[in-house]
């Protein structure tokens, strides 16, 4: 079946989206994104990734393209004419096309917008989870931005490919004082041995995940405590359990870091029952758009 990108307002076929070369995207990477995951044909978490994309729009004083609830119906179509029943739905913003300057276009022109989605292997993401992975460390080099989801993903790109070709899944940033910041597109997570999750504070050096939030509530119904604190490369290679959390990973246990077993080297119980829960806390979307909270 061929794939179907909604691109400022026409769904077409994917070999034939494109954008116009002078998009701020692409010039600048003056846009924001979203990732949600889509499940049994629903968005995952729709309003938490909508009120994150209105805050990142609203940094960068960029507009919303259109209305939540039109967002919402594109979101929806583009899954359906994708046939997508558990995969990604992406969402990119920029500030639009203008002639290259670095100044904001004046007058303003219209944000542009694509969306795309794609089915992913449900069963591989399982397979994965039960084998649990590997990741490396590399100095944090990011922008002190990374609150806001942009597409400007240079550092996260380089980093993500060092720990591919290191064998690993993930590349966890460090801090200048040896603290995890958070992954190349994930937050990092380590558990502690009296069963504490513990990670970094939102406010300080990540993105605040959507999964990660909800992973808040999850935590209160299993009786879970959270610490919200930086934690060394030293604590989380010692640590009882490790994991990330992220729209495309959902919760996925660490079992090696640095080439460091974790523990027995096996995915921890504690990550494993979280990942197994986490499709009961997360807020599954209608699948008709309607006005979002
Ligand atoms: N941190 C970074 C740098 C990311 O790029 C992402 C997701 O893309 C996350 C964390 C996890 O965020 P979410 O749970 O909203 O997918």
């Amino acid at each position: 079946m061929s794939r179907i990108a909604y691109v400022n307002g026409r769904y077409v076929p994917l070999r034939q989206a494109a954008v116009h070369v002078e998009d701020r995207g692409y010039q600048f990477a003056d846009g924001v994104y979203e990732v949600c995951e889509v499940d049994g044909g629903r968005l995952i978490d729709e309003r938490r990734h909508m009120d994150r994309l209105e805050r990142s729009l609203k940094e960068l004083r960029i507009a919303m393209p259109m209305s939540r609830v039109a967002l919402g119906a594109v979101l929806r179509e583009t899954v359906r004419r994708n046939r997508v029943g558990h995969g990604l739905v992406y969402l990119q913003v920029t500030r639009g096309v203008a002639p290259r300057n670095h100044l904001f276009p004046s007058p303003a022109v219209l944000p542009a917008i694509v969306v795309t989605a794609r089915s992913s292997d449900a069963a591989a993401a399982e397979r994965r989870a039960e084998a649990g992975v590997g990741v490396i460390t590399v100095p944090e080099n990011r922008w002190a931005r990374v609150d806001i989801k942009t597409v400007s993903l240079l550092p996260n790109v380089l980093a993500k490919q060092a720990a591919k070709e290191a064998g690993a899944y993930e590349a966890w940033f460090v801090d200048a004082d040896g603290r995890v910041t958070e992954g190349g597109s994930t937050n990092a997570w380590i558990v502690t041995a009296d069963g504490a999750l513990v990670t970094r504070p939102a406010e300080e050096g990540i993105l605040r995940g959507i999964t990660r939030t909800v992973l808040f509530d999850l935590a209160a119904e299993e009786g879970l405590k959270i610490e919200e604190r930086a934690f060394t490369v030293e604590e989380a290679k010692a640590a009882r359990e490790a994991f990330i959390t992220a729209a495309t990973a959902v919760v996925m246990p660490v079992v090696r870091i640095d080439e460091v077993p974790l523990g027995n080297g096996a995915p921890g119980s504690i990550a494993t029952r979280l990942r197994s829960r986490f499709h009961d806390v997360a807020e599954r979307s209608s699948l008709f758009a309607r006005p979002a909270g």
